[in-house]
């Protein structure tokens, strides 16, 4: 079955009738105006970028694999021009168009699902505020100055030992959490809600890590972890709702991704806009990139968060005005999706206040569509990332059917043709070879 798209229907029809559908965020306004109105600011990135810097040698230390980027957790920038290809030749038959009338653009995938350490992009918040928090330990117990090698923290695991780190999740940012605590010696425990997969549960367990499982939802689960880890004073909490450290640590991907985008020559400006689109659970990941990356290209960056039809909790949040006071259930959505990274029924009211006025928009996908943009991107171009990534090409889509409608109806010339598309792989490296495969249908190299 093929995904339906809700043309022509408002926010509201569309998530009642579970059509994919693009959002044009209305309160979008200039970024220098909505910048002052920001409660966190670029000198707070590059705070969080000299920490991870500071804590480069101890990453290299605990994680070898990290040694050819200098302890630094960073992922590749691919152009996938032949999964490119095939997007277009399916889109151009619902279309009716000629391949040359297409926009030609380039397409790059930021693999942020072969990210070292928790393969995902919850290696960037996840493991930042693990971090942040242990050097505030090391710090106030004296072992530690801004001037040391951190590589000296790997021989206090005994003192990290005594304290606990918790964090609800549905997978993926336990995994960074857990992976990362449970390296510098803390006792950490992961509660995992229900959508959360059976292997990123037994990978963690065997770390060491705790898991705690719950029949309810990604809220709850947060909620419990919340509540016991506050009972506990030598316990710290990673609370992915209301976390300033997460979402400043995704935020140094745009420093990053801005050499990288350097070395292959693309120019990013006015005329030559840059179109990201990131998959969007309670908003971190996707709200603190955003973020980075306006700092640095202001409104020649455009940035797009797609959610699955079934869980659209910024959408509505954002749509709605009411941001983290309502959910999807509220609009008779389950919140269940096969998209488990992205299985969040209400969003951040952190992420939803600083991209009121900034995120471009937001794109919906239907659950079908996942699996066969894993199979287009195996496929065509040979990587493997999870389902809840693939949510990003649904975005791409949108974007370039709406410039194929522009060009329809204006002047060939004045609709850009200079721009360059960025798919946020958000994870999927750690995924088992009889998952990808059961997904696939097929025997994988
Ligand atoms: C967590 C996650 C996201 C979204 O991040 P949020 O901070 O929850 O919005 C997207 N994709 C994958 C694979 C994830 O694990």
């Amino acid at each position: 079955m093929r995904c339906s798209r809700g043309d022509k229907m408002d926010w509201q029809q569309c998530i009642r009738l579970e059509k994919a559908f693009l959002w044009e965020n209305e309160k979008h306004i200039p970024y220098a105006d909505a910048y002052p109105q920001l409660a966190l600011n670029a000198e707070d990135v590059d705070e969080a970028a000299m920490r991870l810097k500071r804590f480069a040698p101890l990453i290299m230390k605990l994680f070898p694999e990290t040694e050819a980027q200098g302890g630094l957790i960073e992922s590749p920038l691919r152009e996938i021009a032949a999964t490119k290809n095939a997007l277009h030749r399916e889109w151009l038959a619902d279309l009716n168009m000629a391949e040359q009338d297409f926009p030609d653009e380039k397409l790059y995938l930021k693999c942020d699902s072969h990210l070292a350490v928790a393969g995902s992009v919850k290696a960037r918040g996840g493991i930042y505020e693990v971090l942040k928090h242990t050097e505030e330990l090391a710090m106030k117990a004296g072992f530690l100055a801004k001037t040391d090698n951190y590589a000296v923290l790997a021989e206090h695991k005994d003192y990290f030992s005594q304290y606990t780190m918790q964090v609800g999740s549905t997978g993926n940012l336990g995994m960074s959490i857990g992976i990362m605590s449970a390296a510098l010696g803390y006792k950490a425990v992961v509660h995992m809600s229900a959508d959360a997969k059976q292997w990123k549960k037994d990978l963690l367990r065997s770390k060491g890590v705790i898991v705690k499982e719950y029949k309810s939802d990604y809220s709850k689960a947060v909620e419990e972890g919340r509540k016991l880890s506050d009972m506990d004073p030598k316990s710290y909490f990673v609370d992915d709702e209301h976390s300033e450290d997460l979402f400043l640590g995704y935020a140094v991907a745009a420093e990053r991704l801005q050499k990288q985008l350097a070395q292959e020559s693309v120019v990013v400006d006015a005329k030559h806009p840059l179109y990201v689109y990131i998959p969007c659970g309670v908003g971190g990941a996707p709200g603190g990139i955003t973020f980075g990356l306006k700092n640095i290209w202001k409104d020649n960056v455009k940035c797009y968060f797609v959610e699955p039809t079934q869980a659209p909790c910024m959408l509505v949040g954002l749509a709605s005005g009411k941001k983290n006071e309502v959910c999807v259930q509220d609009y008779g959505l389950t919140g269940q999706t096969k998209a488990d990274g992205l299985a969040v029924g209400r969003a951040s009211k952190l992420v939803a206040d600083m991209m009121e006025y900034v995120v471009d928009g937001i794109i919906t996908v239907c659950d079908e569509d996942l699996n066969r943009y894993l199979r287009m991107l195996y496929t065509n171009d040979e990587i493997i990332i999870e389902p809840s990534s693939c949510a990003s090409f649904a975005g791409y889509k949108e974007i370039v059917l709406r410039k194929c409608v522009e060009q329809s109806n204006a002047d060939i010339s004045s609709v850009d043709k200079n721009g360059t598309h960025i798919l946020w792989a958000t994870g999927g490296s750690f995924m088992p070879r009889e998952e990808v495969e059961a997904i696939l249908g097929e025997v994988v190299k």
